[in-house]
């Protein structure tokens, strides 16, 4: 018989099931009184019971029902008796599909107890068939859709930026090299140094920190495109936020100034937001009650104000705060958490912001969404535009609560002549962007766009506060394990 989706036999759909024979195959979570087997197939976060005469069946096959075997159970829906589900399948045949000894089990985090999320990632593989990460990979995937649907009804157009490249002046963060010399013995050139003339490209090449410079380009012909695609930086953060590779979205707008781009982002944040409230309950609603059970562990003042569902829904119905960089100096200078000396990096106009600058603004002063707008030059990358103050670049960084910055974006300088000049400043030669630069003499128009990191918006839609709980295999400093 043909497998039904637990997902679809337990939706009201499934209602028109009941009273018929159906066949569903999944992994027991669970077989209680040689009678109860709670069946999973990843459709949903829910399980269906599936109930079992046991005196009708062979007590080798009673053995094999273990938590975590597969199984393959056919047999009549009928409405439950029981309080804790609706509906229920009585076996009529059950067929061993993968067995799942119990002495195996029990090393494994699929023994049924609680586990912390640090032994959930040194068995990775296996993660998945837990409730939780099972929950945040179908909000993973929802918000990929979302992001994908977003655009497209927008009329932006996907594309494709290459993932290994010849340039390396974004200044994003240090870069991995890909090469196909040997390692013990490279060619080297008379200079004694190693000859990448021999190498695959002819030259040094590495992942992408970034698809923007690309982007820009497709932009000034498409009017509008997005990229959504891994990007590796070889930073040795060992932080809560980042990765050594991770997915990024970034739509370049051509007409766009900043004040679109920041109406762009704002709009597109909310959407995502919205787009869980509404097609992911059943996994929301599970985060959300393993959140408030995890706070409730927690002293008081370290607990969250508001639950991850009144999160989702406060970004979604409240405008982003907007300053500028200049007014957040102020305002943090003029913080009482500042007079009292409680910020362990010092404030000054010109300073990068510290995580904890960021955090006080978003958390503490305007409790809501920030975009800040118009940084320092100094401490901004080479392709943002120049403001009229000649100190001041068009940059817009979105910062969120619990995560800090997740939207990263500017409007793009587009005048030839300062672009220039910017790249002598920054020592980027001019034969290597020579492609970019042409650019802003064929047709140059203002425009404008940022980079949204997946996996902070994934930490901020699902509450889980470790990046490396939200991607199936996370890659960060000496781990690259799976
Ligand atoms: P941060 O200051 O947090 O290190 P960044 O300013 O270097 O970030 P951008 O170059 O602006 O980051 O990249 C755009 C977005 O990509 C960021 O706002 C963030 O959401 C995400 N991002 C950047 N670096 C990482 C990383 N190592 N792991 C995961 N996401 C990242
Ligand atoms: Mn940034």
């Amino acid at each position: 018989m043909k497998r039904i989706k637990i997902k679809h036999v337990l939706s009201s759909d499934g209602k028109e099931l009941i009273g018929q024979r159906i066949t569903v195959k999944g992994w027991v979570r669970a077989f209680r009184s040689n009678r109860f087997i709670q069946i999973n197939d990843g459709s949903c976060l829910a399980n269906i019971q599936a109930v079992i005469d046991f005196e009708k069946y062979d007590g080798d096959i009673i053995k094999q029902i273990t938590t975590a075997a597969a199984v393959s159970v056919s047999g009549l829906l009928i409405a439950s008796i029981g309080s804790e589900q609706s509906l229920e399948l009585q076996v009529e045949e059950i067929e061993i599909l993968g067995a799942a000894h119990p002495d195996d089990v029990q090393k494994t985090i699929l023994q049924p107890k609680k586990h912390s999320l640090e032994l959930l990632r040194e068995q990775a593989h296996l993660r998945f068939r837990t409730n939780t990460f099972s929950a945040v990979f179908r909000i993973r995937h929802a918000v990929a859709y979302a992001i994908h649907h977003y655009f497209h009804s927008n009329g932006f157009f996907y594309l494709h930026t290459p993932i290994i490249t010849g340039s390396d002046a974004e200044g994003a963060g240090e870069m991995f090299r890909v090469s196909t010399l040997d390692p013990k013995s490279p060619p080297l050139n008379e200079a004694g140094e190693v000859d990448y003339k021999q190498d695959f490209f002819g030259k040094p090449v590495n992942l992408t920190v970034s698809g923007q410079l690309e982007a820009e380009l497709a932009a000034l012909a498409l009017g509008q495109v997005y990229t959504f695609g891994p990007t590796f930086r070889a930073e040795n953060s060992n932080t809560s936020r980042h990765l050594a590779e991770f997915w990024m979205i970034e739509p370049e707008v051509a007409f766009n100034d900043l004040t679109d781009n920041m109406d762009l982002t704002e709009d597109f944040l909310k959407y995502l937001c919205s787009f869980v409230v509404e097609n992911c309950k059943e996994d929301l609603s599970f985060l959300n009650l393993r959140e408030q059970q995890e706070q409730s562990q927690k002293p008081l003042n370290e607990r969250n104000e508001l639950s991850l569902v009144e999160r989702l829904t406060f970004v979604i119905e409240n405008p982003f705060k907007r300053l500028t960089y200049s007014e957040a100096i102020e305002v943090l200078l003029n913080s009482n958490h500042h007079k009292k000396k409680k910020f362990q990096y010092p404030i000054a106009w010109g300073i990068d912001l510290q995580s904890e600058h960021e955090r006080y603004l978003v958390e503490k002063e305007f409790k809501c969404p920030v975009i800040l707008s118009n940084y320092p030059a100094e401490i901004k990358a080479f392709y943002m535009r120049q403001n009229d103050d000649n100190k001041t670049v068009a940059a817009m960084d979105v910062l969120f609560p619990g995560i800090g910055e997740i939207v990263g974006g500017s409007q793009r300088e587009e005048r030839y002549d300062v672009l220039l000049e910017k790249c002598k400043a920054f020592k980027i030669p001019e034969e290597e962007l020579w492609w970019y630069l042409q650019t802003r003499k064929l047709g140059t128009v203002p425009h404008a766009g940022f980079g949204l990191g997946f996996e902070r918006m994934i930490m901020f839609v699902t509450g889980m506060t470790n990046i490396r709980d939200v991607i199936p295999f996370p890659r960060t400093p000496l781990n690259a394990s799976f």
